[in-house]
């Protein structure tokens, strides 16, 4: 048996960060992944594939609440979920961090400021060639240096669409968008601006994802090792019950162990709370790092909806991405609390509308329909509930017991955004409530704050009950804004691995 100075389980977003910044000191590390890799393939950029066939999703089933089986929307291979994501990365905005008051209740403060995480936003920013224009929005964050490149141009369709809503006052943003794009030399560009980035997985490797952005460059150092199609089992503690001594692992059909020094958890959110609650011994009754209670609690998985505005006006716009608004992230005349944020999704085909329509609707009408709408995708912040949360079945099964708050809030958004639309000359509008099996930006389950009784990690991301055990992906937000969580999680990751470097020695 080999054994490593850190061994990372999940090859995603946080845990491929901290395999890249880890990586130059030298340190054997080793990176422990359930998936393989996305394969590149026609089917990448397949509407019906993906959106139809669901193809490259986990064939597991999840229960709610009421224990019915749903399927996430989940992803399991190098990257993790950003293999598919819409790569608009996004730093919270300076008062997330503070107490924010919503329709709902309290939004609490984090335990750190965003002076504190806002180098590690900038190099983030770097990491994954992000495209974005400072001072074009109000809500904007203070920014030590400009975005690494400029951002992606609307096209004409989204140019006259940012006009004539900047004309009512508003104020358009480039979206900041993680793509491998030359703007200045697009001949000579490995993005293309085609129509399938959000969210399909990227066939010509040109959108910044983490295995593009940290692993790959992470595996080009001979002391990381990634293992794939491994899934880790249980985390196994010495006899004190104060360490981690070993992980259990399944690949090939056969059981292993690994023993290491260090352990970051990194598996997504809500698989990390399964990880720790699976892992529970006679020192851990109620599962590893929950003396608190709190592990798999205060999920967050946002309010978003997607709202397809149809006009007279062709939209025949490729990569659609490019704009946004924040104009109502902390309210608006109408409403003294914060409403959320307006992005663009990719642009919508008919076998996307298809989702929305009753199957009666015959495929010539959701032809025409893509052909005109504009469409947008609109998230509200919802708060942390100790009620929400991941639970294991007796039988292992992954529960999701959760009931969605701060809905209010997001259907007056909603409501609101229609009534700007309709002043532009949209006349229709189909949008649908992201259900629950859409856990794209889980967040929370093993808050991080200084008191060992109410949260599961302390400042640095190390459990409190564990010495050496770390949790480095979106687990850790004790409330997550209305922005697209990914790179938070990428610049806390980069502040944890700089703590890790100094603690390793
Ligand atoms: C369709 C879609 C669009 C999105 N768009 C955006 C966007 O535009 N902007 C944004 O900021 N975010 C977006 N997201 C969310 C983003 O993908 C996540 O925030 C991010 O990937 C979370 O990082 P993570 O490290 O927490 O988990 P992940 O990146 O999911 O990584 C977890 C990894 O752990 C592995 N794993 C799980 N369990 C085990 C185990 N037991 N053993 C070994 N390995 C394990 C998984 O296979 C996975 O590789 C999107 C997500 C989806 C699905």
């Amino acid at each position: 048996m080999k054994h490593y100075d850190v061994i990372i389980i999940g090859a995603g977003a946080g845990g491929g960060t901290v395999a890249y910044s880890l990586a130059p000191t030298g340190k054997r590390i080793l990176i422990l992944e359930r998936g393989g890799y996305l394969p590149k393939e026609d089917d990448n950029w397949n509407p019906d594939a993906i959106f139809q066939g669901r193809k490259y999703q986990i064939p597991e089933k999840w229960l709610n609440k009421d224990n019915n089986a749903f399927l996430p929307q989940a992803f399991y291979n190098v990257g993790g979920n950003t293999k598919v994501y819409g790569a608009a990365l996004q730093r919270m905005r300076e008062a997330d961090f503070g107490e924010v008051k919503h329709q709902d209740g309290i939004s609490p403060a984090w335990q750190l400021s965003y002076q504190d995480i806002e180098p590690y936003y900038t190099r983030a920013e770097s990491i994954f060639k992000i495209h974005g224009q400072k001072g074009e929005e109000p809500t904007e964050p203070p920014m030590s240096a400009e975005y690494p490149f400029s951002p992606l141009p609307h096209e004409p369709r989204m140019q006259e669409v940012a006009d004539d809503l900047q004309k009512l006052g508003l104020h358009p943003h480039h979206l900041t968008l993680a793509v491998d794009r030359n703007v200045e030399d697009p001949e000579n560009s490995p993005c293309i601006r085609c129509a399938t980035c959000d969210p399909y997985p990227c066939k010509i490797d040109a959108k910044m994802d983490a295995q593009k952005a940290c692993v790959d460059p992470a595996t080009e150092y001979e002391n990381v090792e990634l293992k794939i199609n491994t899934l880790v089992t249980r985390l196994i503690t010495d006899e004190s019950g104060t360490k981690v001594k070993a992980v259990e692992v399944e690949t090939d059909g056969n059981q292993e162990q690994y023993t290491a020094d260090t352990f970051i958890l990194s598996c997504g959110s809500i698989n990390s709370a399964v990880l720790l609650l699976k892992s529970a011994n006679n020192k851990h009754s109620n599962g590893l790092a929950n003396s608190s209670g709190m592990v798999g609690r205060n999920l967050m998985l946002h309010n978003h909806s997607t709202l397809i505005a149809i006009a007279d006006k062709l939209n025949p716009t490729t990569f659609q991405k490019t704009l946004g608004f924040n104009d109502f992230y902390f309210g608006s005349p109408e409403h003294d609390y914060p409403l959320g944020q307006i992005q663009m999704t990719g642009k919508s085909q008919w076998n996307r509308l298809a989702i929305f329509s009753p199957d009666s609707v015959p495929k010539p009408t959701l032809e025409y329909m893509a052909e005109h709408s504009v469409d947008w995708w609109l998230t509200s912040e919802d708060l942390p509930d100790p009620n929400n949360r991941i639970t294991l079945t007796e039988s292992g099964k992954i529960k999701v017991d959760f009931t969605p708050n701060n809905l209010k809030t997001h259907n007056d958004f909603l409501n609101m955004w229609q009534g700007y639309l309709r002043k532009i000359g949209f006349f229709m509008f189909m949008s649908k409530k992201v259900p629950l099996s859409a856990v794209w930006h889980q967040v929370g389950t093993c808050k991080f704050g200084s008191d060992p009784k109410t949260t599961v990690l302390d400042l640095n991301c190390r459990t409190h009950d564990l010495e050496n055990l770390y949790v480095v992906d979106g687990s850790f937000f004790p409330s997550m804004g209305a922005v697209n969580p990914t790179l938070t999680i990428v610049a806390n990751a980069l502040r944890v691995s700089d703590h890790l470097k100094n603690s390793l020695g």
